[in-house]
């Protein structure tokens, strides 16, 4: 009986290679095609679309960052009590244990190192976390973390039927963020240092696990990145700022700038502001002298996912926005 449990272990670990990044939760069902259902919880009165990531709120002028991810168990009131597990190895950076002071209610961050990348999974309105987890600790893939719960500091509570994990997959803009927050926003207050919303940014956990169900040992984290449609290109007329560092594997080498040096970078953004192409830039490249500067527009996709409002049209051209400006101005901050 032992040996056959040890077989099958290993059974399982034969299947689970090459999977950079697991199910936060036992529910599956979105490697079923047509079982979204069972998988995304909707905002109510929606259909499941409304649990996905992207332009999905308010008829598409609303981003959700995350994926809204069913729960599977409950205890006999009906409360939810899903395990949530760590995505993939890494180590947790942030726990907020006060509900009230997040839409979030009580979630967790860990930072993961994956294909170069610097990755942050987020699990929000939890009911409690693991006890003993703290920051700075170390934590394998699958790993419980947590129990699922419905813990959030909106007015509209999350309703037992709703009951899920907000599950995020984020790039760091800053890490000096809290000091940037004192000065660009004096009248907010920041609860949460350089873990406040406003210092991550998302990309579609759905597409990631897809991409990755599909490709299996091929799957790369950094090819799924740097190959996001962009919604726009800019310069900015920086050259050392956090980003830069924090996202080697994101730059695209050029020999031009190598030789006569730096002037800045040239950033390809996907809809949701997420730098994913970093091309260093020589002042002879450059012709105007504006600290950023849009470069080009792709029409296609503000079309398709203009939520984040990063580009603007008057008239016959376009502009950055005083969103995009903002976060152009904390990434290079
Ligand atoms: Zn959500």
């Amino acid at each position: 009986m032992r040996m056959r449990l040890a077989l099958l272990m290993v059974g399982l670990s034969v299947v689970a290679r090459g999977d950079v990044f697991l199910l936060p939760t036992a529910n599956r069902a979105i490697y079923e095609p047509g079982q979204e259902e069972k998988f995304f919880v909707p905002t109510p009165g929606k259909t499941w679309t409304s649990g996905t990531f992207g332009c999905v709120r308010t008829e598409g002028w609303q981003i959700h960052e995350g994926l809204d991810i069913r729960c599977l168990q409950r205890d006999k009131h009906g409360e939810p009590i899903d395990p949530v597990m760590a995505t993939a190895d890494g180590s947790v950076v942030y726990i907020n244990i006060h509900a009230p002071l997040s839409n979030y209610g009580i979630y967790i961050i860990l930072r993961h190192q994956i294909d170069g990348l610097e990755i942050y999974s987020l699990y929000a309105h939890l009911e409690e976390v693991r006890a003993g987890l703290k920051v700075g600790q170390s934590i394998k893939a699958s790993d419980v973390i947590a129990m699922m719960g419905r813990t959030s500091n909106t007015r509209q509570r999350i309703t037992p039927d709703r009951a899920h994990v907000h599950f995020e997959l984020n790039f760091l803009v800053n890490d000096r963020y809290a000091v940037w927050h004192k000065i660009a926003l004096p009248g907010e207050h920041n609860d949460h240092g350089e873990w406040n919303g406003q210092n991550l940014l998302g990309i579609d956990p759905w597409a990631v696990l897809l991409a990755q169900h599909k490709q299996g040992d091929k799957f790369s984290l950094r090819q799924f990145v740097v190959s996001q449609p962009e919604v726009c290109r800019v310069f900015v007329r920086h050259t050392a700022f956090p980003y830069v560092k924090r996202y080697p594997a994101l730059i695209r080498p050029n020999p031009l700038a190598e030789k006569e040096g730096v002037a800045g970078y040239e950033l390809a953004l996907t809809f949701n502001g997420v730098p994913f192409e970093l091309i260093p830039r020589a002042a002879s490249e450059i012709k105007s002298k504006a600290r950023f500067q849009l470069l080009s527009v792709n029409e296609a996709e503000e079309h398709k996912n203009p939520c984040r409002r990063l580009v603007i049209k008057r008239g016959s051209h376009w502009e950055l926005t005083a969103h995009s400006t903002e976060l152009l101005q904390l990434l290079t901050y």
